[in-house]
């Protein structure tokens, strides 16, 4: 399977093993089997924060479905598989008259990768409403708190081979055309600011401790519209890169290496990357 296809910008090559798991039993399985042939395990879920190597990757790549993947409420509290995409989860608390999920609706993934990295936006993340999230390893599994997988500002301490299966959230009553308002007005502010409507892995660097943000120093270090291949600094949002047809991650590594170098430059600063690499790759050094 390449990762092209499981990526939001499109980009990367083949998995070298693809599953996917749609039952505990199912995950427990797949995790033997990779156990079985010396396999690392790296689990994908909508590839919205993802770039993969352009040589593919040695692992047994996941992706979870089915059980793992559905969503069901229970007073305040709504259950997920690790593999929910956000819109649907956002939906069902919706019409359960559920709020807190809100700030979700503009981040493009699954309940699983918002765990991994402590997804957020609008003031909230993750570490919010979670209550706990059900690890799975080869080695075993357990239900874990947001202090034990180590939340903080977009990063926990969750590792490769670990699999987040399930989580729950703490959610509080809401009416639904409260939500449905609140939901509307993110979306539209969005559109306004970033390009939703390109192929993109979302922020491409977090924001450093500083007066600007990332977006706002890479904008003044003249980088909008500043292409490598088939990769392109947005015009619209400097912290965002599109494929602008044909980009591999060989093009978009390349664009964070030169970004980076002029931020140093400009400000001293050294910014850290958002999103995830999977494979053999690394940032350029400079
Ligand atoms: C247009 C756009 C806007 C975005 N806006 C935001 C934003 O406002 N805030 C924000 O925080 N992010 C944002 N993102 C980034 C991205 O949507 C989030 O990081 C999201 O949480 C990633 O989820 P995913 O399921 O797509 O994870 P993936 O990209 O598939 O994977 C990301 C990491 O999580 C791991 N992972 C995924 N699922 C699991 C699992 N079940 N168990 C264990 N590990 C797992 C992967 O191995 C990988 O290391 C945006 C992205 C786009 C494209």
């Amino acid at each position: 399977m390449p990762l092209a296809r499981l990526t939001t910008i499109g980009t990367g090559g083949p998995a070298c093993a693809f599953a996917r798991p749609s039952t505990l039993a199912e995950l427990e399985q797949a995790l033997a089997w990779a156990v079985e042939h010396e396999l690392a395990v790296a689990t994908v879920g909508l590839g919205s924060n993802l770039l993969g190597a352009d040589a593919g990757v040695d692992a047994l790549v996941l992706r979870l479905g089915g059980e793992l993947a559905s969503v069901a409420s229970n007073g305040e509290t709504l259950r997920a598989g690790g593999g929910a995409p956000n819109a649907v989860c956002l939906h069902h608390a919706r019409a359960a008259g559920l709020g807190g999920l809100e700030f979700a609706c503009a981040i493009p993934g699954t309940a699983g990768g918002g765990v991994w990295m402590n997804a957020g936006a609008y003031g909230s993340d993750w570490s919010q409403i979670l209550i706990r999230a059900l690890v799975v390893t080869a080695a075993g599994s357990g239900w874990l708190t947001p202090g034990e997988l180590g939340l903080s500002y977009r990063h926990s301490s969750i590792e490769h081979g670990q699999v987040v299966a399930q989580v729950e959230y703490r959610l509080t009553p809401r009416p639904p055309a409260e939500i449905k308002a609140e939901v509307a007005d993110l979306i539209a502010r969005r559109k306004a600011t970033q390009p939703t409507n390109k192929r993109t892995f979302g922020s491409v660097f977090k924001n450093p401790e500083h007066e600007l943000g990332a977006g706002r120093m890479l904008e003044a270090c003249g980088l909008k519209g500043h292409r490598i291949g088939g990769a392109v600094i947005s015009p619209m949002h400097a912290n965002f890169i599109e494929n602008a047809g044909g980009a591999t991650t060989a093009d978009a590594l390349a664009l964070m290496g030169e970004a980076r170098r002029r931020v140093r430059e400009q400000y001293g600063v050294e910014l850290e990357h958002e999103v995830e690499l999977l494979g053999p790759i690394a940032l350029p050094n400079p």
